[in-house]
Protein backbone atom coordinates (compact mmCIF):
# COMPACT_ATOMS: atom_id res chain seq x y z
CA UNK A 1 0.00 0.00 0.00
CA UNK A 2 1.45 3.30 -1.21
CA UNK A 3 1.56 6.93 0.21
CA UNK A 4 1.52 9.03 -2.19
CA UNK A 5 4.65 11.54 -1.75
CA UNK A 6 4.62 13.18 -5.39
CA UNK A 7 3.08 16.85 -5.55
CA UNK A 8 3.74 19.62 -7.62
CA UNK A 9 7.24 21.72 -6.28
CA UNK A 10 6.68 24.64 -4.38
CA UNK A 11 3.05 23.53 -2.91
CA UNK A 12 4.89 23.93 0.64
CA UNK A 13 7.21 26.66 0.12
CA UNK A 14 10.66 24.66 0.72
CA UNK A 15 13.73 25.48 -0.57
CA UNK A 16 15.33 21.88 -1.69
CA UNK A 17 19.48 21.83 -1.82
CA UNK A 18 21.99 19.70 -2.61
CA UNK A 19 20.93 16.39 -4.62
CA UNK A 20 17.76 17.29 -3.86
CA UNK A 21 17.30 20.48 -5.86
CA UNK A 22 19.17 18.67 -8.93
CA UNK A 23 16.40 16.33 -8.72
CA UNK A 24 13.92 18.68 -8.47
CA UNK A 25 14.81 20.36 -11.38
CA UNK A 26 15.24 17.14 -13.23
CA UNK A 27 11.85 15.57 -12.55
CA UNK A 28 9.84 19.93 -12.51
CA UNK A 29 7.65 19.80 -11.81
CA UNK A 30 6.44 16.81 -9.78
CA UNK A 31 8.51 16.12 -6.59
CA UNK A 32 10.78 13.44 -5.98
CA UNK A 33 12.41 11.74 -2.89
CA UNK A 34 15.16 8.95 -2.63
CA UNK A 35 13.15 5.84 -2.49
CA UNK A 36 11.30 7.37 -5.52
CA UNK A 37 14.60 7.83 -7.52
CA UNK A 38 15.99 4.35 -6.86
CA UNK A 39 12.74 2.63 -7.99
CA UNK A 40 13.17 4.60 -11.56
CA UNK A 41 16.80 3.00 -11.70
CA UNK A 42 15.65 -0.36 -11.26
CA UNK A 43 12.10 -2.57 -11.29
CA UNK A 44 12.53 -4.20 -8.82
CA UNK A 45 9.20 -2.54 -6.13
CA UNK A 46 6.70 -1.29 -8.79
CA UNK A 47 3.26 -1.56 -7.73
CA UNK A 48 1.09 -3.93 -9.85
CA UNK A 49 -1.25 -1.02 -10.96
CA UNK A 50 2.37 0.91 -11.93
CA UNK A 51 3.46 -1.83 -14.19
CA UNK A 52 0.16 -2.30 -16.04
CA UNK A 53 0.02 1.35 -16.98
CA UNK A 54 3.46 1.90 -18.12
CA UNK A 55 2.94 -1.67 -20.02
CA UNK A 56 -0.19 -0.42 -21.65
CA UNK A 57 1.88 2.82 -22.53
CA UNK A 58 4.41 0.79 -23.81
CA UNK A 59 2.28 -1.68 -25.60
CA UNK A 60 0.33 1.47 -27.55
CA UNK A 61 3.79 3.36 -28.56
CA UNK A 62 5.08 0.04 -29.84
CA UNK A 63 2.07 -0.43 -32.15
CA UNK A 64 2.04 3.10 -33.31
CA UNK A 65 5.91 3.17 -33.96
CA UNK A 66 5.70 -0.09 -35.84
CA UNK A 67 2.79 0.86 -37.76
CA UNK A 68 4.83 3.86 -39.67
CA UNK A 69 7.40 1.96 -39.91
CA UNK A 70 5.80 -1.07 -41.36
CA UNK A 71 4.99 1.32 -43.91
CA UNK A 72 8.13 3.69 -44.38
CA UNK A 73 10.36 0.33 -44.62
CA UNK A 74 9.35 -1.60 -47.34
CA UNK A 75 8.35 2.18 -49.18
CA UNK A 76 12.31 2.61 -49.02
CA UNK A 77 12.59 0.18 -51.63
CA UNK A 78 12.25 2.85 -54.46
CA UNK A 79 15.84 4.48 -53.16
CA UNK A 80 17.44 0.94 -53.05
CA UNK A 81 16.11 0.81 -56.55
CA UNK A 82 18.05 3.54 -57.90
CA UNK A 83 21.20 3.26 -55.95
CA UNK A 84 22.24 -0.45 -55.97
CA UNK A 85 22.48 -3.10 -58.71
CA UNK A 86 21.25 -6.19 -59.07
CA UNK A 87 20.23 -8.56 -57.70
CA UNK A 88 21.62 -5.86 -54.71
CA UNK A 89 18.11 -3.96 -54.73
CA UNK A 90 15.74 -7.21 -54.76
CA UNK A 91 17.67 -8.79 -51.95
CA UNK A 92 17.20 -5.09 -50.34
CA UNK A 93 13.76 -5.42 -50.98
CA UNK A 94 12.96 -8.64 -49.70
CA UNK A 95 15.09 -7.65 -46.74
CA UNK A 96 12.49 -4.76 -46.47
CA UNK A 97 9.55 -6.85 -46.90
CA UNK A 98 10.47 -8.78 -43.91
CA UNK A 99 11.41 -6.51 -42.01
CA UNK A 100 8.09 -4.84 -43.01
CA UNK A 101 6.20 -7.76 -42.09
CA UNK A 102 7.34 -7.66 -38.68
CA UNK A 103 5.97 -4.45 -37.87
CA UNK A 104 3.17 -5.02 -39.51
CA UNK A 105 2.51 -7.90 -36.70
CA UNK A 106 3.77 -5.70 -34.17
CA UNK A 107 1.30 -3.08 -34.92
CA UNK A 108 -2.07 -5.18 -35.45
CA UNK A 109 -4.19 -4.80 -32.48
CA UNK A 110 -4.16 -8.18 -31.22
CA UNK A 111 -6.41 -9.10 -28.25
CA UNK A 112 -3.80 -9.41 -25.50
CA UNK A 113 -4.33 -8.63 -21.93
CA UNK A 114 -1.20 -6.46 -21.91
CA UNK A 115 1.11 -7.66 -19.43
CA UNK A 116 4.72 -5.67 -18.44
CA UNK A 117 6.11 -9.31 -20.01
CA UNK A 118 4.32 -8.96 -23.19
CA UNK A 119 5.75 -5.33 -23.66
CA UNK A 120 9.05 -5.95 -22.64
CA UNK A 121 8.97 -8.89 -25.61
CA UNK A 122 7.13 -6.61 -28.28
CA UNK A 123 9.84 -3.94 -27.46
CA UNK A 124 12.74 -6.56 -27.54
CA UNK A 125 11.06 -7.64 -30.95
CA UNK A 126 11.02 -4.14 -32.38
CA UNK A 127 14.26 -3.50 -31.59
CA UNK A 128 15.98 -6.29 -32.72
CA UNK A 129 14.50 -5.43 -36.34
CA UNK A 130 16.81 -2.57 -37.22
CA UNK A 131 20.21 -4.09 -35.76
CA UNK A 132 19.53 -7.47 -37.78
CA UNK A 133 18.86 -5.43 -40.71
CA UNK A 134 21.75 -4.13 -40.51
CA UNK A 135 23.60 -6.73 -40.11
CA UNK A 136 21.74 -8.47 -42.96
CA UNK A 137 22.50 -5.25 -45.43
CA UNK A 138 26.25 -5.28 -44.67
CA UNK A 139 26.10 -8.80 -45.39
CA UNK A 140 24.29 -8.12 -48.95
CA UNK A 141 26.57 -4.81 -49.92
CA UNK A 142 29.74 -5.75 -48.43
CA UNK A 143 31.11 -7.57 -52.14
CA UNK A 144 30.10 -3.83 -53.39
CA UNK A 145 32.25 -1.09 -54.26
CA UNK A 146 29.57 1.61 -53.56
CA UNK A 147 30.52 5.38 -54.60
CA UNK A 148 28.26 8.42 -54.13
CA UNK A 149 24.62 7.90 -53.25
CA UNK A 150 24.81 4.14 -52.81
CA UNK A 151 27.64 4.95 -50.07
CA UNK A 152 25.60 7.47 -48.41
CA UNK A 153 22.83 5.34 -48.34
CA UNK A 154 24.98 2.12 -46.79
CA UNK A 155 26.12 5.07 -44.33
CA UNK A 156 22.77 6.14 -43.30
CA UNK A 157 22.13 1.72 -42.50
CA UNK A 158 25.12 2.39 -40.20
CA UNK A 159 22.97 4.85 -38.19
CA UNK A 160 20.29 1.89 -37.58
CA UNK A 161 21.50 0.99 -33.83
CA UNK A 162 21.35 5.09 -33.13
CA UNK A 163 17.97 5.10 -34.40
CA UNK A 164 17.04 1.93 -32.05
CA UNK A 165 18.68 4.04 -28.84
CA UNK A 166 17.04 7.23 -29.77
CA UNK A 167 13.69 5.22 -30.11
CA UNK A 168 13.78 4.06 -26.82
CA UNK A 169 13.11 7.57 -25.37
CA UNK A 170 9.67 7.17 -25.77
CA UNK A 171 8.93 4.54 -23.89
CA UNK A 172 8.58 4.84 -19.50
CA UNK A 173 11.31 2.95 -18.64
CA UNK A 174 13.85 2.29 -15.84
CA UNK A 175 17.34 2.95 -16.13
CA UNK A 176 17.98 -0.38 -15.77
CA UNK A 177 16.37 -1.04 -18.35
CA UNK A 178 17.21 1.18 -20.97
CA UNK A 179 20.84 -0.26 -20.57
CA UNK A 180 19.53 -4.05 -20.95
CA UNK A 181 17.05 -2.69 -24.20
CA UNK A 182 20.51 -1.08 -25.31
CA UNK A 183 22.51 -3.94 -25.30
CA UNK A 184 21.34 -5.82 -28.30
CA UNK A 185 22.08 -2.03 -30.42
CA UNK A 186 25.79 -2.02 -29.33
CA UNK A 187 26.19 -5.67 -29.51
CA UNK A 188 25.16 -5.56 -33.51
CA UNK A 189 27.06 -2.19 -33.62
CA UNK A 190 30.20 -3.67 -32.67
CA UNK A 191 29.46 -6.44 -34.99
CA UNK A 192 28.36 -4.34 -37.85
CA UNK A 193 31.89 -2.91 -37.65
CA UNK A 194 33.81 -6.45 -37.72
CA UNK A 195 31.31 -7.54 -40.03
CA UNK A 196 32.03 -4.62 -42.31
CA UNK A 197 35.69 -5.63 -42.87
CA UNK A 198 36.74 -2.79 -40.84
CA UNK A 199 38.75 -2.43 -37.62
CA UNK A 200 37.41 -1.15 -34.44
CA UNK A 201 39.51 1.74 -34.27
CA UNK A 202 38.84 4.13 -31.48
CA UNK A 203 39.68 7.25 -33.74
CA UNK A 204 37.18 6.36 -36.68
CA UNK A 205 34.60 4.42 -34.09
CA UNK A 206 35.16 6.34 -30.99
CA UNK A 207 32.76 8.98 -31.88
CA UNK A 208 29.95 6.55 -33.35
CA UNK A 209 30.25 4.77 -29.89
CA UNK A 210 30.53 7.83 -27.71
CA UNK A 211 26.97 9.33 -29.67
CA UNK A 212 25.16 5.88 -28.67
CA UNK A 213 25.90 6.31 -25.15
CA UNK A 214 25.04 10.18 -25.15
CA UNK A 215 21.58 9.03 -27.42
CA UNK A 216 21.60 6.14 -24.22
CA UNK A 217 21.79 8.42 -21.41
CA UNK A 218 19.17 10.69 -22.97
CA UNK A 219 16.65 7.78 -23.58
CA UNK A 220 17.55 7.35 -20.08
CA UNK A 221 16.72 10.53 -18.87
CA UNK A 222 13.40 10.62 -20.88
CA UNK A 223 12.16 7.30 -20.08
CA UNK A 224 12.82 7.66 -16.36
CA UNK A 225 10.82 10.82 -16.61
CA UNK A 226 7.69 9.52 -18.20
CA UNK A 227 8.07 6.32 -15.06
CA UNK A 228 7.87 9.02 -12.37
CA UNK A 229 4.92 10.94 -14.25
CA UNK A 230 3.14 7.68 -14.91
CA UNK A 231 3.45 6.61 -11.14
CA UNK A 232 2.78 9.85 -9.65
CA UNK A 233 -0.68 9.58 -11.81
CA UNK A 234 -1.91 6.82 -10.90
CA UNK A 235 -0.73 7.06 -7.20
CA UNK A 236 -3.14 9.94 -7.52
CA UNK A 237 -5.89 8.75 -8.99
CA UNK A 238 -5.83 5.58 -6.62
CA UNK A 239 -4.50 6.64 -3.18
CA UNK A 240 -7.05 9.04 -1.12
CA UNK A 241 -4.45 11.29 -0.04
CA UNK A 242 -5.78 12.06 3.66
CA UNK A 243 -5.17 8.67 4.85
CA UNK A 244 -2.70 6.91 2.32
CA UNK A 245 -5.52 3.91 2.01
CA UNK A 246 -6.83 3.05 -2.01
CA UNK A 247 -10.16 5.14 -3.28
CA UNK A 248 -13.11 3.03 -3.38
CA UNK A 249 -12.35 2.98 -7.95
CA UNK A 250 -8.86 1.83 -7.35
CA UNK A 251 -10.69 -0.38 -4.12
CA UNK A 252 -13.29 -1.98 -6.75
CA UNK A 253 -10.79 -3.16 -9.05
CA UNK A 254 -8.65 -5.06 -6.42
CA UNK A 255 -11.78 -6.10 -5.62
CA UNK A 256 -12.78 -7.10 -8.36
CA UNK A 257 -9.36 -8.99 -9.41
CA UNK A 258 -9.35 -10.38 -5.84
CA UNK A 259 -12.82 -12.28 -6.18
CA UNK A 260 -11.70 -13.68 -9.51
CA UNK A 261 -8.30 -15.17 -7.75
CA UNK A 262 -10.41 -16.70 -4.85
CA UNK A 263 -12.91 -17.90 -6.98
CA UNK A 264 -10.53 -19.86 -9.71
CA UNK A 265 -8.17 -20.72 -6.65
CA UNK A 266 -11.36 -21.89 -4.36
CA UNK A 267 -10.06 -19.82 -1.58
CA UNK A 268 -11.53 -18.26 1.12
CA UNK A 269 -11.92 -14.54 0.69
CA UNK A 270 -13.78 -11.52 3.28
CA UNK A 271 -14.39 -8.10 3.07
CA UNK A 272 -14.68 -6.05 6.32
CA UNK A 273 -16.56 -2.70 5.94
CA UNK A 274 -15.87 -0.53 9.10
CA UNK A 275 -17.49 2.38 10.01
CA UNK A 276 -16.49 4.89 13.00
CA UNK A 277 -19.68 5.09 15.71
CA UNK A 278 -20.39 8.73 16.34
CA UNK A 279 -17.66 10.17 14.25
CA UNK A 280 -19.74 13.10 13.16
CA UNK A 281 -19.91 13.93 16.95
CA UNK A 282 -15.70 14.66 16.80
CA UNK A 283 -16.29 17.20 13.79
CA UNK A 284 -18.83 18.87 15.32
CA UNK A 285 -17.11 19.15 19.00
CA UNK A 286 -13.54 19.89 17.87
CA UNK A 287 -13.68 20.82 14.43
CA UNK A 288 -12.87 18.95 11.31
CA UNK A 289 -9.07 18.82 11.51
CA UNK A 290 -9.56 16.94 14.38
CA UNK A 291 -11.86 14.96 12.57
CA UNK A 292 -8.88 14.22 10.03
CA UNK A 293 -6.59 13.54 12.53
CA UNK A 294 -8.83 10.79 13.72
CA UNK A 295 -9.49 9.39 10.01
CA UNK A 296 -5.54 9.01 9.57
CA UNK A 297 -4.94 7.17 12.80
CA UNK A 298 -7.60 4.67 12.36
CA UNK A 299 -6.38 4.31 8.93
CA UNK A 300 -2.94 3.72 10.49
CA UNK A 301 -4.10 1.03 12.76
CA UNK A 302 -6.09 -0.83 10.19
CA UNK A 303 -3.43 -1.30 7.97
CA UNK A 304 -0.84 -2.09 10.41
CA UNK A 305 -3.30 -4.89 11.27
CA UNK A 306 -3.78 -6.11 8.11
CA UNK A 307 -1.18 -8.66 6.68
CA UNK A 308 0.51 -7.54 3.43
CA UNK A 309 -1.61 -9.03 0.81
CA UNK A 310 -4.59 -7.45 2.38
CA UNK A 311 -6.00 -4.17 0.94
CA UNK A 312 -7.90 -1.27 2.51
CA UNK A 313 -10.07 0.95 1.12
CA UNK A 314 -11.55 4.11 1.59
CA UNK A 315 -14.91 3.30 0.31
CA UNK A 316 -16.44 6.92 1.60
CA UNK A 317 -16.03 9.33 4.38
CA UNK A 318 -15.47 7.39 7.51
CA UNK A 319 -16.10 4.08 6.15
CA UNK A 320 -12.78 1.35 5.47
CA UNK A 321 -13.25 -1.58 3.48
CA UNK A 322 -10.69 -4.45 4.27
CA UNK A 323 -10.21 -7.12 1.40
CA UNK A 324 -8.69 -10.24 3.54
CA UNK A 325 -7.50 -12.58 0.67
CA UNK A 326 -7.26 -16.22 1.93
CA UNK A 327 -8.91 -15.68 5.08
CA UNK A 328 -12.12 -17.56 6.48
CA UNK A 329 -15.42 -16.29 8.61
CA UNK A 330 -12.64 -17.64 11.43
CA UNK A 331 -10.08 -16.00 10.20
CA UNK A 332 -11.56 -12.25 10.41
CA UNK A 333 -12.76 -13.33 13.73
CA UNK A 334 -9.34 -13.37 15.04
CA UNK A 335 -8.05 -10.27 12.67
CA UNK A 336 -11.15 -8.03 14.41
CA UNK A 337 -10.70 -9.29 18.10
CA UNK A 338 -6.67 -8.27 17.45
CA UNK A 339 -7.95 -5.12 15.76
CA UNK A 340 -10.30 -3.95 18.16
CA UNK A 341 -7.40 -5.22 21.40
CA UNK A 342 -4.90 -2.78 19.73
CA UNK A 343 -7.92 -0.37 19.27
CA UNK A 344 -8.97 2.05 16.29
CA UNK A 345 -7.40 4.99 17.70
CA UNK A 346 -8.55 7.95 20.76
CA UNK A 347 -10.84 10.56 20.00
CA UNK A 348 -10.18 13.63 20.70
CA UNK A 349 -11.20 13.91 24.45
CA UNK A 350 -8.91 10.72 25.21
CA UNK A 351 -11.98 7.97 24.96
CA UNK A 352 -11.28 5.32 22.35
CA UNK A 353 -12.94 5.13 19.01
CA UNK A 354 -14.84 2.03 18.32
CA UNK A 355 -16.77 1.00 14.91
CA UNK A 356 -19.38 -1.09 13.38
CA UNK A 357 -18.36 -3.95 11.40
CA UNK A 358 -19.91 -6.24 9.18
CA UNK A 359 -18.09 -9.17 6.89
CA UNK A 360 -19.06 -11.23 4.56
CA UNK A 361 -16.99 -14.60 3.14
CA UNK A 362 -17.18 -15.32 -0.19
CA UNK A 363 -18.45 -19.12 0.45
CA UNK A 364 -20.26 -18.92 3.53
CA UNK A 365 -22.15 -16.21 1.97
CA UNK A 366 -22.25 -17.81 -1.55
CA UNK A 367 -21.43 -14.85 -3.00
CA UNK A 368 -21.25 -14.73 -6.93
CA UNK A 369 -19.78 -11.36 -7.58
CA UNK A 370 -18.17 -8.90 -5.33
CA UNK A 371 -20.76 -5.99 -5.45
CA UNK A 372 -23.24 -8.88 -3.50
CA UNK A 373 -20.26 -9.41 -0.74
CA UNK A 374 -20.17 -5.79 -0.44
CA UNK A 375 -23.69 -5.04 -0.10
CA UNK A 376 -24.15 -7.63 2.28
CA UNK A 377 -21.13 -6.39 4.56
CA UNK A 378 -22.73 -3.35 4.68
CA UNK A 379 -26.25 -4.74 5.41
CA UNK A 380 -24.04 -6.57 8.41
CA UNK A 381 -22.87 -3.09 9.47
CA UNK A 382 -26.03 -1.40 9.60
CA UNK A 383 -27.24 -4.76 11.62
CA UNK A 384 -23.76 -4.15 14.11
CA UNK A 385 -24.96 -0.52 14.62
CA UNK A 386 -28.84 -0.99 14.97
CA UNK A 387 -28.27 -3.63 18.06
CA UNK A 388 -25.70 -1.20 19.88
CA UNK A 389 -22.81 -0.40 17.72
CA UNK A 390 -18.53 -1.65 19.01
CA UNK A 391 -19.06 -4.73 17.19
CA UNK A 392 -19.01 -6.87 14.01
CA UNK A 393 -21.55 -9.17 12.37
CA UNK A 394 -20.40 -12.20 11.05
CA UNK A 395 -21.61 -14.49 8.70
CA UNK A 396 -24.03 -17.62 9.75
CA UNK A 397 -25.28 -15.07 12.23
CA UNK A 398 -22.30 -14.72 14.39
CA UNK A 399 -21.45 -11.40 16.68
CA UNK A 400 -18.58 -10.61 18.35
CA UNK A 401 -19.63 -7.68 21.10
CA UNK A 402 -16.65 -5.85 21.81
CA UNK A 403 -18.40 -3.10 24.18
CA UNK A 404 -17.97 -5.73 27.17
CA UNK A 405 -14.27 -5.71 26.52
CA UNK A 406 -11.50 -3.45 27.67
CA UNK A 407 -9.78 -1.24 25.48
CA UNK A 408 -5.67 -1.98 25.36
P1 LIG B 1 -22.90 6.36 13.41
O1 LIG B 1 -22.41 5.78 14.67
O2 LIG B 1 -24.36 6.16 13.23
O3 LIG B 1 -22.13 5.93 12.25
O4 LIG B 1 -22.70 7.92 13.58
P2 LIG B 1 -21.81 8.86 12.72
O5 LIG B 1 -21.74 10.18 13.42
O6 LIG B 1 -20.51 8.23 12.42
O7 LIG B 1 -22.73 8.99 11.47
P3 LIG B 1 -22.33 8.90 9.96
O8 LIG B 1 -21.60 7.65 9.71
O9 LIG B 1 -23.56 9.12 9.16
O10 LIG B 1 -21.41 10.19 9.84
C1 LIG B 1 -20.43 10.31 8.90
C2 LIG B 1 -19.76 11.64 9.16
O11 LIG B 1 -18.41 11.59 8.73
C3 LIG B 1 -20.37 12.76 8.35
C4 LIG B 1 -19.22 13.65 7.97
O12 LIG B 1 -19.29 14.86 8.63
C5 LIG B 1 -18.00 12.91 8.44
N1 LIG B 1 -16.95 12.86 7.41
C6 LIG B 1 -17.01 12.25 6.22
N2 LIG B 1 -15.84 12.42 5.55
C7 LIG B 1 -15.03 13.15 6.34
C8 LIG B 1 -13.69 13.65 6.21
O13 LIG B 1 -13.00 13.43 5.21
N3 LIG B 1 -13.17 14.37 7.25
C9 LIG B 1 -13.90 14.61 8.36
N4 LIG B 1 -13.34 15.31 9.33
N5 LIG B 1 -15.17 14.17 8.52
C10 LIG B 1 -15.73 13.44 7.53
MG1 LIG C 1 -20.96 6.47 7.79
MG1 LIG D 1 -20.27 6.46 11.32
Amino acid sequence: MGQIQSDIIGDDGDNPRGWRSFAAHLFAPIKITWGQFFDLLVPLRHSAHIRRHAASVIISRIQLVAAIFALMVPLWSIIDWFVFPWPEWAMMTVLRLGSGVVFFLLAWPWKISKTRLQADAMLMGMLLVPPVFYILSIHITASLNVTGTALLVTKLYALMPNIVLAGLAIFPLTAFEVALFSAPAFFFAILGLFLGGETLTMDQHGPMLWLMVLVMGVAMFSGMSQLHYITALVNRAMIDPLTGAYTRRSGGEALDLQFRLASMKHTPMCVAFFDLDKFKSINDQFGHEEGDKALRTLSERLREGLRRGDVLVRWGGEEFVAILTDTTTEGAKIMLERLRATGFGLRPDGSPMTASIGVAEINADHATDWPQLIELADQRMYEAKRSGRDRAVLPEGITLVFGDKPIF
